[in-house]
């Protein structure tokens, strides 16, 4: 049911602020209580970021989730997230979808996606079913404020009808994080936790293309390098690390894109100011050895053959000029670049570019239903929270393994259980 005005007086049991992933979720489990439900969606329907995920294929969750998966600002963050993952994993997930009618299947990557290759199945399916059970949804109603109340909260929309007025036992904030304002998440929803109290950490984009330095670079835009590997270096706490990963580098104007640095991206965006350096390993089957032999024999054999020309045929050809010219020459050093030419990380594309968010309202302000230590009747669930997940349908498992903790919460609080 599409509702697009007030409740007639009638207080909603559990208003829903986002109708996205973790909405709609929570929206679909507390539904089989039959309690008074409300999602208000400021976009013009609900499930619109759904739609897109994967590529428009939906990567709705992975074979490999635990706690490992996921990042948050604080080290105990993810370690909280663990019981909440298991509680309603990537089985339950599959489950879940099926009883709505749809199947779900693992490509080799662990990456589980609908059978048919569709996001839009997902959003379709959740709508059916919330229509199916008379849940109603509001479109086009943004919350812009939420009153605490005696026995519950006030919460105002603008819609397209004026300013609306509703009253709720529960509110849920599923109102996402700060990427991709396209999809109606601009970040300006956080203002609604603030104002009942709670703390928002530093916000960075994650999943996102990286910006850096591009003077050995310039030349390469455009160029793929494909199944490189890729490895990050950061240094925290004085400890170096480094984490790698094989796939493609995209070498543009502005620095780097492509599959493998969109998922590193995750383990460094909040660490860029503090100094970030990619290396990219051009040809991860050869070893330094075998390339610098290559180069000097062929450079025996053929003595005409110009300097720059000399890595043609081991990788790309623009590539092997950038790695040339960066080397002075040098076949050594050539050699040497081809497994590790370093680039410095000097920030990302940013928000509007970037997947997901990293940092929201702490878990340390939740409890282990994730209510509001400040506010009771308030939960969060979804990307809103201080948690965010690696590339390949970990941050999706986490809306809906959120979405679940709070419905369960809620129908234990109504029903026994959910
Ligand atoms: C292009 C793209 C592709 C992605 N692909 C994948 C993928 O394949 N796998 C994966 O795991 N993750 C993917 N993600 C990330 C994933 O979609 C999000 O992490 C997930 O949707 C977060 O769920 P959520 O419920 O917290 O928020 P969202 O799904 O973002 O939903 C939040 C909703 O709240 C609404 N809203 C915000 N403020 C208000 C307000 N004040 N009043 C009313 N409504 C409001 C928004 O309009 C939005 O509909 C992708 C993200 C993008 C942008």
């Amino acid at each position: 049911m599409v509702y697009n005005g007030n409740m007639n007086g009638t207080k909603i049991k559990t208003a829903i602020v986002g109708g996205g992933a973790s909405g709609l979720m929570l929206a679909a489990l507390l539904a089989e209580n039959g309690d008074n439900i409300l999602v208000l969606e400021r976009g013009e329907r609900v499930g619109r970021k759904l739609s897109a995920t994967g590529n428009g294929q939906g990567n709705i969750t992975n074979l490999a989730v635990t706690e490992t998966e996921y990042f948050s600002s604080v080290p105990t963050g993810a370690e909280r997230a663990r019981a909440l993952l298991s509680a309603f994993d990537h089985r339950a997930l599959t489950a879940f979808f099926e009883r709505l009618g749809v199947l779900l299947l693992p490509d080799e990557r662990g990456r589980v996606y609908p059978a048919g290759r569709q996001a839009s199945a997902l959003t379709d399916a959740l709508r059916f079913y919330l229509a199916d059970a008379g849940v109603r949804t509001a479109a086009n109603a943004c919350v812009v404020a939420i009153e605490k109340r005696d026995r519950g909260f006030y919460l105002t929309a603008k819609t397209e009808r004026g300013t609306q007025g509703y009253e709720a036992e529960n509110v849920v904030l599923c109102t996402g994080g700060k990427a991709a304002k396209n999809f109606g998440t601009d970040g300006s929803a956080y203002v609604l936790a603030t104002k009942l109290g709670h703390t928002v950490t530093p916000l960075t984009p994650s999943l996102v293309q990286l910006k850096t330095d591009t003077a050995h670079t310039k030349t390469l835009k455009g160029i793929r390098a494909a199944d490189a590997e890729l490895t990050a270096h950061w240094t925290e706490k004085g400890e170096k690390k480094a984490t790698s990963l094989q796939g493609d580098v995209i070498f543009t104007d502005y620095g780097v894109s492509g599959d493998a640095v969109f998922r590193i991206s995750a383990f460094v965006t909040d660490k860029t100011e503090k100094g970030v350096t990619l290396t990219i390993d051009f040809l991860p089957a050869f070893t330094e050895e075998k390339i610098y032999a290559t180069l000097t024999e062929k450079r025996r054999t053929f003595p005409s053959l110009a300097q720059t020309e000399l890595l043609g045929g081991i990788v790309n050809n623009q590539i092997g000029r950038a790695v040339m010219k960066r080397a002075g020459g040098d076949i050594r050093e050539a050699a040497l670049l081809v497994k590790a030419f370093p680039l410095r990380v000097t920030g990302t594309l940013g928000f509007d570019y970037a997947q997901v968010t990293k940092g929201g309202v702490p878990l340390a302000e939740v409890d282990e239903n994730l209510q509001s230590k400040l506010v009771k009747g308030l939960y969060f669930a979804g990307e809103i929270l201080d948690i965010d997940g690696q590339c390949g349908g970990f941050n999706l498992q986490w809306a809906y393994s959120s979405a679940c903790a709070v419905a369960r919460a809620i129908g234990t609080k109504t029903r026994g259980q959910v």
